[in-house]
């Protein structure tokens, strides 16, 4: 007997995706392949849940990997865009809306005092390395294993996300010289960065580094590691880049700068600032920034930079992010990541649950992760059936046991109680 089963229509998307598509999505961490699954096609979301082409909802804790802190489709987010999009979408001209969300972003991160907007954060980033390049008439970067800072060629050396799902060690077509460019150190490895800056100290002109990598998984700092780069990369003459695409207006108002009391010299900025439209930043001090043309040498531009949807949409999710925001924050994802390690145990499934305010990674290993090398140790294959059986009841996952889980203001306390009651059920299939 055949059985004759009708074609999801996220299926037979996938199917004509994938003919004019490479891979049939637009970014690799999109693809479902590392789980074992095929991607899902979104028709819309609200709030905390997102809805299939086929009809089906799930509690979403990718987030767009990390931009809707408020949520999908937020009233004050959809009136802003909506309103600025009437207006015009565009124009090569200045904007009152740049001025607002520069002066936004300026009032609440500590360390900058200028910023200029661009369209994503592998800009920024590249902008950022090119100031510092400039400043110190230096040429390379020290980048730590496991941080992913966009797809600029000479930063997917060892860049976790996407890489390490697809199990890319770092990309061909990216020139010798550009790759030569950039030394890996272990993340936490006190010793390796001390040894490099030893060697090579005089040649370095910037340290970056995600203040709480969550690209690799959330793998916070040890304590006073830090301290430690911006010590020692200030006493070398070279410039610390904090990576705040994800942290950024995420674990806290003005950054983990504000909450972990850094001062960098030059701070990446996207995702949460663009409120879910495609804008980004690099900012510093105004000795530092203004070395950009047209008032410095450092050439920089973006047709579409600080474009009018996305400063609306910023300026919307700023405004709603003041410090009760966050508390709320911060109280769901201890609730959830407190719930899930719980659930866990119940089920004799050893994880080890890592989680920031808003950023969150269950790691299927009995040790704690403080590096990528330990990040690949923990079980994927685990993560994969984790992953599909949270799917089955209704709980979107990031794909990829190297992500972070991004739960937001939208997630309400019954959303982690679901969260948590299909979380139960999903470790125990683990033990089967
Ligand atoms: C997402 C991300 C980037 C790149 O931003 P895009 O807008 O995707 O180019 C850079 N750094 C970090 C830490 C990120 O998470």
């Amino acid at each position: 007997m055949t059985e004759v089963t009708a074609q999801s229509e996220s299926s037979a998307l996938f199917d004509r995706a994938e003919r004019v598509i490479p891979g049939g999505v637009n970014s690799p961490v999109r693809a479902m392949g590392a789980v074992g699954a095929e991607p899902i096609f979104i028709e819309r979301g609200r709030g905390a849940e997102i809805f299939d082409v086929d009809g089906r909802s799930y509690l979403d804790y990718v987030s767009s990997w990390g931009p809707l802190i408020l949520g999908h489709a937020h009233p004050a987010v959809v009136e802003a865009v909506t309103k600025a999009a009437a207006r015009g979408t565009s124009y090569g001209a200045p904007t009152e809306a740049e001025v607002l969300l520069a002066e936004a972003v300026v009032e609440r991160v500590p360390s900058i005092e200028m910023v200029r907007l661009v369209s994503s954060g592998t800009e920024a980033v590249m902008t950022a390395l090119r100031l510092a390049r400039a400043a110190t008439g230096r040429d390379l970067v020290v980048k730590f294993a496991g941080g992913y800072h966009g797809h600029v060629d000479g930063m997917l050396a060892e860049s976790g996300s996407g890489l390490a799902t697809q199990g890319i060690p770092a990309s061909p077509g990216v020139t010798r010289a550009q790759a030569a460019g950039t030394i890996v150190v272990a993340w936490n490895d006190f010793d390796g960065f001390d040894a490099t800056m030893e060697q090579r100290g005089g040649e370095i002109a910037a340290v970056i580094a995600e203040p709480v990598p969550a690209n690799m998984g959330v793998v916070p700092a040890r304590e006073g590691f830090l301290r430690h780069l911006r010590e020692l990369s200030r006493r070398a003459g070279a410039l610390l880049v904090l990576d705040e695409v994800i942290t950024g207006f995420r674990v806290a108002r003005g950054g983990a700068q504000e909450q972990l009391g850094i001062e960098p010299d030059l701070t990446v900025l996207g995702k949460v600032l663009g409120g879910g439209l495609p804008l980004a930043a690099v900012g510093g001090p105004v000795t530092m920034m203004e070395s950009l043309a047209p008032v410095g040498e450092v050439y920089q531009a973006g047709t579409l930079s600080g474009n009018p949807l996305a400063t609306a949409a910023g300026l919307a999710t700023l405004g709603l992010l003041d410090e009760q925001a966050y508390a709320r924050l911060g109280e769901t994802t201890a609730r959830l990541a407190a719930g899930l390690a719980d659930g866990a145990a119940v089920a004799g499934v050893p994880v080890h649950v890592q989680s920031r305010c808003g950023l969150l990674t269950v790691f299927f290993t009995a040790e704690p992760v403080e590096t990528y090398e330990d990040a690949k140790r923990a079980d994927r294959d685990a993560y994969a059936r984790f992953f599909r059986a949270m799917l089955e009841r209704g709980v979107y996952l990031p794909p990829s046991p190297f992500e972070a889980w991004f739960p937001g203001l939208a997630h309400s306390h019954a959303d982690v109680d679901r969260t948590l009651e299909a979380a139960a059920a999903a470790f125990a299939t683990l033990g089967e």
